[in-house]
């Protein structure tokens, strides 16, 4: 080899190993996209049920996809909408595996009461057309967005921070007469007082391109007499944001463990919704400020499922004095005799799916999420015990059936309340395919398939 042609691939050598490539200098890629869902008018609110006759403030379906160096992917889909199956959100994940080659997705629902509930497609029971259309539409908007973020990926870097913020109470109160549970608002029970923010920056711009914000708190600012449709308080929250970081930015609001937490104050006006969301979004300003960098180049996401047991069905007994005690009311014997069924044929109530994922990067940040209407304190103990710098943690992701109350709610039997009472109590519970709460113990369960996707504590911290 010739003298300049070794200083020419000498200095290519050189200026290989000098020079990071474009990967290593952008090893985190992200791109989020956002389409307006609101259902039209006429639509069938929940919940409670009502037929909407306009709109206060548009439903937004939004996105975050992440991808790593190693070519590890996650979307992230974040919907005003109040929830969704796990037929829903099987099919819809398979479907955005089979169209993007994305690996992983998390559906995460608002919870608003005043939006309305997803399906499968062509499966759901709905009965008017309009929104069964409204439905179907709902869900190529939200394959047209995904398919978007992941065009638009650039390398990104990622934050993330927390600041105070409190949108609502503990709603379980209990009755000293009588021991049984009620809802109202308990000023001392346990909340989740913070908002969680992930911002990706683009390396290019250094401005934000996406900011991801939970925190956990039922949307029932806005009446139930109210016939417009409305995002509750993450819709005004996302308007704060835009009006500081920009339009351009997407803003995603997922909901935490906020099953036994009332946005407060509840069920009242449009405006308090709008207050509450507005300081939720100065809350979330607050965090990315505050914010850190994370600097892992890769993440991982493991699953686990476990199942929830359910709550015994009841001694014949007891289901004879009910029998007698409801023969008049139709609704009641209909599930008595269904249970009854089940007593006769010996067979045990369903239990609930139970998926957990984990997103993490290294040790400095991990995402938990659940499927179902999480009790905050699952919320709380992530944050305690997680192996990590900093946590975020959803409920209502990828599936849902009902609440899942923790085992000192679940043990108070009868007088646990609406989301943990079983017979002869008519909680909420009640009512499901499982014919009431998960039983006692189902707390270890979850925590236990929580813990499991995590890196063993004793591990030093990766850097
Ligand atoms: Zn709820």
């Amino acid at each position: 080899m010739k003298r300049p042609q070794i200083l020419f691939y000498a200095f290519f050598t050189i200026l290989a190993i000098c020079l990071p490539s474009a990967r290593a200098e952008g090893g985190m890629r992200a791109g989020a996209a956002e389409r307006e869902i609101t259902p039209p008018v006429g639509h069938q609110i929940q919940h409670y049920f009502r037929l909407s006759v306009g709109v206060n403030d548009p439903l937004f379906a939004r996105c975050l996809y992440l991808e790593d160096a190693e070519k590890n992917s996650l979307v992230i889909v974040c919907l005003d909408l109040i929830f969704g199956g796990f037929e829903l959100c099987d099919e819809l994940r398979a479907e955005i595996r089979k169209q993007t080659g994305i690996e992983n997705t998390l559906v995460n629902f608002s919870h608003s009461h005043s939006s309305a509930s997803l399906g499968a497609r062509g499966k759901t029971k709905i009965s008017n057309d309009t929104d069964s259309k409204w439905n179907d539409a709902t869900l190529n908007k939200i394959l047209t967005i995904v398919k978007e973020a992941k065009k638009r990926a650039e390398p990104v870097s990622l934050r993330a921070g927390r600041a105070p913020a409190q949108v609502g109470f503990n709603r379980r109160l209990v009755n000293k007469d009588n021991g049984h549970v009620y809802m109202g608002v308990n000023r001392k029970g346990p909340i989740v007082p913070w908002v969680n923010v992930l911002c990706a920056d683009s390396a290019k711009s250094g401005k934000p391109i996406a900011g991801l914000y939970e925190t956990a708190a039922h949307p029932v600012i806005v009446p139930d007499r109210s016939k417009l449709t409305s995002a509750d308080f993450p819709g005004a929250a996302a308007k704060r944001i835009h009006e500081a970081l920009g339009k351009d930015v997407i803003a995603l609001f997922a909901q935490g463990c906020g099953g036994n937490i009332n946005g407060f104050p509840l069920r009242t006006t449009h405006a308090n919704a709008e207050k509450q969301g507005r300081d939720l979004g100065s809350a979330v300003l607050k965090a990315i400020e505050k914010s850190e960098p994370i600097k892992a180049e890769t993440f991982t996401v493991k699953y686990a499922r476990a199942a929830l047991p359910s709550h015994a069905l009841p001694a014949k007994k007891l289901w004879q004095e009910m029998a007698h005690r409801e023969r008049d009311r139709e609704g009641r014997m209909e599930q008595l005799n269904k249970i009854l069924a089940l007593i006769d044929s010996g067979k045990e109530p369903p239990p609930r799916r139970m998926d957990v994922y984990a997103v993490m990067f290294a040790r400095e940040w991990c995402l938990v999420t659940m499927p179902h209407e999480m009790f905050c304190q699952y919320e709380l103990w992530v944050d305690k015990n997680a192996p990590f710098k900093r946590t975020m943690t959803f409920g209502y992701t990828n599936g849902y059936e009902g609440y899942i109350a923790v085992d000192a709610a679940l043990g108070l039997g009868e007088k646990g309340g609406y989301e943990a009472a079983c017979l002869p109590n008519w909680g909420g519970q009640v009512w499901t395919r499982h014919f009431g709460p998960p039983a006692v113990g189902c707390e270890k369960i979850i925590k236990d398939a929580i813990s499991s996707l995590w890196p063993k504590k004793a591990a030093s911290p990766k850097k």
